[in-house]
């Protein structure tokens, strides 16, 4: 879906912050909608914004460099499960800079006409195996949709009238003196709310807002990588606007809870066993047990070292083309007590470990001075 942001951008992949506002800028105010009359402004604009929202946030931009395009821009496909009647919101990943925009545009002020639904956050826990694998959820959101009495336009008729207050402009003057002069302030029209248009006759059901508040159960796929506060967008799921303007989106806030198995590093998971001396020293194999309860054997050679980390490919997050590794640490476990056959067994490796340290190795300074000093 949509071309790399980076060429959207017309930046090098290694532009710095100041090049990328820098290009930002100049596109954004190129393809403003109230600036540019040009077919597709619009799409090209949100493009531009949705690229440099990514771009423009460190943290964001990593995960978009690590995952590529594709996977990024789909890591948040979903689908209304109660189909509603309106916009089929295709999913993209968070972006802002709207506000910036507006504000060079010398903005701030509230519009005039229909106004867009307010965007709503929630957030969400999963499971560590959850981001590890992936997983579709479905959550209950409250908000506001059109009123399916009147169809949101909030007219029983469903017709509405020029507000006479206003005349349709939503806007209202205020003049007031002031010593450098008259001093004229637009307000919303206080009939209208801004809308410029009244119900022919009032709808019931919603007393004219259009709107109505509901529960929806959403359903929504959680990709495979995600991290805690990571957020995913959905577009128009947020609440209804005006008659006529469009939905605000509903952003999920993810968190990952932890494990007491599996510690996540990057798209690896890190878990660890435990053996004992001498299996350490001979080579064992042990079960291990993933993330998705399933079991693998894994072999540890003889000699294996304290905190020596053992991978088991590709079974770390699931990330679609390139997944992570599972880590096994292996801890040696020292027994605390023995029975008399192994504490034999074991003076006898300390004595040969003692006749075996002419050689100069690890052993020979320990061995051979305790040995002296006992005698
Ligand atoms: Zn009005
Ligand atoms: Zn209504």
């Amino acid at each position: 879906m949509g071309a790399d942001y980076y060429d959207t951008l017309g930046i090098p992949r290694n532009a710095d912050d100041k090049e990328i506002k820098k290009a930002y800028r100049n596109l954004a105010r190129k393809f403003h909608p109230d600036v540019c009359k040009e077919a597709g402004a619009e799409d090209k604009f949100k493009a531009i914004n949705e690229a440099y929202g990514v771009l423009s946030d460190e943290q964001k931009r990593r995960q978009y460099d690590n995952m590529g395009h594709e996977t990024f821009t789909n890591a948040s496909k979903g689908s209304y499960s109660g189909g509603g009647g309106y916009n089929s919101g295709g999913f993209s990943s968070d972006f802002s800079g709207f506000g910036d925009i507006f504000d060079f545009f010398g903005g701030g002020q509230r519009r005039s006409g229909p106004q867009p639904g307010a965007d709503l956050l929630m957030r969400i826990q999963i499971k560590l195996e959850d981001a590890v694998a992936g997983i579709d959820r479905e959550i209950e959101v409250m908000h506001t949709e059109p009123c399916p009495a009147c169809s949101g336009s909030g007219s029983e008729t469903k017709r509405l009238n020029t507000c006479p207050r206003c005349g349709g402009s939503g806007q209202m003057r205020q003049t007031a003196q002031s010593p450098f002069g008259q001093f004229v302030r637009m307000t919303p029209c206080t009939q209208c709310e801004g809308r410029g248009k009244i119900p022919e006759k009032v709808c019931k059901d919603c007393r004219g807002s259009g709107h109505t508040r509901v529960k929806r159960k959403v359903s929504v796929h959680i990709p495979a990588g995600v991290e805690s506060g990571m957020r995913l967008r959905m577009e128009s799921y947020g609440e209804a606007g005006d008659y006529g303007a469009h939905n605000g989106d509903l952003f999920l806030e993810i968190y990952v809870q932890t494990h007491d198995r599996f510690i996540r590093s990057g798209d690896n998971l890190e878990t660890q066993i435990e053996i004992s001396p001498a299996q350490a020293v001979l080579g064992t194999s042990v079960d291990v047990e993933t993330i998705d309860h399933r079991h693998i054997d894994l072999h540890v050679p003889a000699g294996i070292q304290y905190n020596t980390a053992l991978k088991i490919p590709g079974e770390g997050i699931k990330r679609r083309g390139k997944p992570g590794d599972l880590l096994v640490r292996v801890r040696i476990v020292t027994p605390r007590s023995v029975s008399n056959e192994q504490k034999e067994l074991y003076m006898k490796i300390t004595e040969l470990e003692g006749k075996n340290s002419g050689g100069g190795g690890f052993f020979s300074g320990i061995m051979g001075g305790k040995k002296k000093g006992k005698k």
